[in-house]
């Protein structure tokens, strides 16, 4: 048995690992959906690889900066001492020659 997360309630509820005794598993439906889980896969980590070349890993979902390092693009609010610095880059550019590096 494995605990697993309802969708509807959230609440937790063991589902069965192995297939009911007497039942019959559908293999070309669980390989269909396999390639299709695998499809999905890949399309994803085809978008994180593009959007990868583009935005900072060091930018935040909130356009925050969280580098440990100066950076040209990195734009501090006088107000807000210690806040994390908005990061002014446009995702447009090759972010990496904007850092401050020995
Ligand atoms: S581009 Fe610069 S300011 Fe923006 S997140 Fe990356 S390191 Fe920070």
């Amino acid at each position: 048995m494995v605990d697993k997360i309802s969708r509807k309630s959230g609440s937790r509820e063991e589902m069965p690992v192995e297939p009911p005794v007497g039942s019959v598993v559908d293999a070309e439906g669980v390989r269909a959906s396999l390639t299709r889980l695998m499809d999905i896969y890949r399309d994803i980590s085809e978008t994180a690889d593009k959007v990868a070349v583009r935005r900072c890993p060091y930018k935040d979902s909130r356009s925050r900066c969280t580098a440990k390092f100066e950076c040209r693009n990195q734009h501090f609010v006088p107000d807000k001492p210690g806040a994390l610095a908005i990061c002014t880059g446009s995702d447009k550019l090759d972010y990496r020659k904007a850092w401050q590096v020995d």
